[in-house]
């Protein structure tokens, strides 16, 4: 319980004496704090990683050490470690130096006076102060008022609610009176527009909540942040649940119910079930199942999961056995499968929820329902959807799009390549199809994703003064390889598979390419990536491996998967000057499905032609320098082979590109 009277100035946060600050400061490296929570890779000077901000799946998340900041572009974030501690795991200032503190075994000096320096900060001291006073105020009025014992604990103990349960998760019973709470805070030293600022009183310094029972909302470091009040008996007037306005210390979007108190069991377990109400939470932990976290009530949020994820990548949703929420709650799901979670449902019964029907069967059986009863997500939408749609093929297309969509929401192409396989029996429909749909998106999403982050990289180069830009990124843009290297590439990229009809053979494109340009000229190729995929080609290819984009967007190479991506999004562009610089005129860029055959052969030629004109720049120069030094001999040598090579080249340039045609 808490103490009866706790004056004000015990719930004064101490403050971190300058010279420990410092220390602290001095001390706290940017790699060693991020890393506890991001996986990094080195780049160069720098270290990358999935940015623990935004969602992304190719990394723009950067660290310098040297610098010792961060600095995300795609959404803009950076800082030093304090920043990245608050952005990350909401603390305040005090808390991320403590947290460092104790990190790197730093004694911290204190003294007791308030912080003067930023305005902000100490707004948000004055918050959590007063919502320690009111959460320590309504547990009184439950535990020991008349009304409060008549009214709020008989409530929770019709519920089977225990004490032990109702004073763990800080409940209480705001009082009839209308002015009660504000009264005696005001009384307690405590300002008014305080008070109305935490959202504990109104504009006309009356009660923000009355006659209800009270659930108080936690922050990640047990702090109080807000209150949830329900209202009590089926007659009263106003709505079931009322909640704290947004401050500067809540925000609903980024506050999970009950997870300061389940952290530690969500990492025990590895998984973290997500039911909807408060009472729920109270239920399930009372019956031994604390993993638990409730969303109180609305769509889950990015910043939500990002918490649980911190926690355990596996999240098991409960939902009660109703059919109408089920389609919109499973649309919101797709935001969990963009952070890499991965997640099942389980349906309760008709007209049950969790609180119910917990106490029906009891704790055992109950978990042991969740265990055996819980489906993977993707899954399970895709065979809801199957059923809702009853074999009409409009609808079946809707579900095909809806599945499709999961799926490319996905990050990991593994994990997307089994939901592929197992979704298209289940659909009925071709692996290929929800292959090449699922591409489609992905591609898009993943173009979208670099423009944005190309256009944050830009303006930070303009922003920073010159040789403090190194934390840009490098990409494999399309734009510092050899045209005609990149053209043939690109077709084996996108089409490795198609089948095309040479003279009498019938070939895939990457043999046909690859018959053509034997090893010893890919070795020529001048750009060191595109080298490696010709060579990487030509490997499978010896050994009987089949080769198609989806083999390159899984390739283990980033740069090749990279690579991919962007010529398989739709809006793929070369630059603008291609075709009247190097005459390369795009058949599949234009009409993608049918002008492979075309475009492989173009292709080729023009590698030929520009390693042929190569050459000959090359011979023409030993011409000339065979003439000035009056080496009739060597002269007239080189001339020959020039002649030579121009025929060679004049065959090339007019080759009948007819004789390949699309099979
Ligand atoms: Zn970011």
């Amino acid at each position: 319980m808490h103490p009866a009277h706790t004056p004000v100035s015990a719930y004064l946060c101490d403050v971190i004496a300058q010279k420990s600050v410092e220390r602290i400061l001095d001390t706290a490296r940017i790699d060693e704090v991020v890393s506890d929570f991001v996986t990094l890779r080195k780049r160069g000077a720098n270290l990358l990683g999935l940015c623990p901000f935004h969602t992304e799946k190719t990394p723009s998340f950067t660290v310098s050490p040297a610098k010792n900041l961060f600095k995300c572009f795609g959404c803009g974030r950076g800082g030093d470690p304090v920043k990245f501690l608050r952005e990350h795991e909401g603390f305040s200032y005090p808390e991320a130096l403590k947290y460092l503190a104790a990190k790197y075994q730093i004694e911290i000096e204190e003294t007791q006076e308030q912080r003067r320096d930023d305005p902000e900060e100490i707004l948000k001291d004055q918050l959590f102060v007063v919502n320690q006073y009111a959460r320590d105020y309504f547990s009184r009025q439950l535990f020991e008022s008349e009304d409060g014992k008549a009214l709020g604990l008989s409530y929770f103990k019709e519920r089977g609610f225990r004490e032990s349960i109702l004073e763990k998760f800080d409940l209480g019973f705001a009082p009839t009176g209308g002015s009660t709470l504000t009264v005696h805070a005001v009384h307690e030293g405590f300002r008014s527009e305080i008070l109305q600022q935490a959202g504990l009183s109104t504009s006309h310094n009356r009660d923000f909540f009355r006659e209800r029972v009270m659930f108080t909302i936690h922050g990640l470091s047990g702090k109080p942040v807000a209150f949830a009040g329900r209202i009590l008996g089926k007659t009263a007037k106003g709505p079931k649940y009322i909640n704290s306005p947004e401050t500067p210390i809540y925000h609903k979007s980024n506050v999970l119910y009950g997870l300061y108190f389940a952290r530690q069991a969500i990492r025990k377990e590895d998984n973290c079930y997500m039911v909807e109400g408060y009472t729920d939470v109270l239920s399930l932990v009372q019956g031994g199942i604390e993993n638990v976290v409730a969303s109180s009530g609305t769509a889950l949020t990015p910043e939500q999961i990002r918490l649980i994820k911190r926690f355990t990548p596996n999240m098991t949703i409960l939902f009660d056995g109703d059919a109408a929420g089920l389609n919109a709650a499973m649309r919101g799901l797709d935001l969990v499968l963009e952070q890499d979670m991965n997640v099942k449902v389980v349906v309760l019964p008709d007209g049950q929820d969790p609180d119910s029907y917990l106490s029906e069967l009891g704790p055992e059986k109950f978990l042991h329902f969740l265990e055996t009863e819980r489906k993977d997500f993707i899954l399970f939408k895709t065979s809801q959807l199957l059923q809702q749609s009853k074999n009409d093929p409009v609808a079946r297309t809707q579900v095909i799009k809806e599945v499709v969509r999961s799926i490319s929401r996905v990050p990991d192409p593994i994990k997307r390549g089994e939901y592929i396989k197992v979704c298209s029996q289940v659909l009925q429909v071709e692996e290929s199809l929800l292959i090449a749909e699922t591409n489609k998106v992905v591609a898009t999403d993943i173009q979208k994703d670099r423009r944005d982050r190309e256009r944050l990289e830009r303006r930070e180069e303009v922003t920073h003064e010159q040789g403090t830009s190194g934390t840009a990124l490098p990409s494999p843009t399309t734009e510092k390889h050899p045209p005609q290297e990149l053209d043939l590439v690109r077709i084996l990229l996108t089409g490795a598979d198609k089948m095309i009809q040479v003279g009498e053979e019938e070939l895939t494109v990457a043999s046909y390419i690859l018959k053509e340009l034997e090893e010893e000229v890919v070795q020529e190729f001048k750009s060191p990536l595109l080298r490696t995929i010709m060579l990487d080609c030509l490997d499978r290819l010896a050994k009987g491996d089949s080769l198609s984009s989806q083999v390159f967007l899984q390739h283990p190479n980033e740069d090749i998967r990279d690579l991919t991506i962007q010529f398989l999004s739709p809006d793929y562009q070369y630059s603008d000057n291609w075709e009247e610089r190097y005459h390369i005129v795009l058949h599949t860029q234009r009409m993608p499905e049918d002008n492979f055959a075309r475009d492989a052969q173009l292709a080729l030629q023009r590698y030929q032609l520009h390693k042929l004109d190569h050459l000959c720049d090359m011979n023409a120069q030993r011409v000339k320098e065979a003439f000035e030094a009056n080496d009739e001999e060597q002269y007239l040598h080189y001339l020959k082979f020039q002649q030579e090579l121009q025929t060679l080249r004049n065959n090339v340039a007019n080759q009948d590109l007819n004789t390949v045609v699309l099979k």
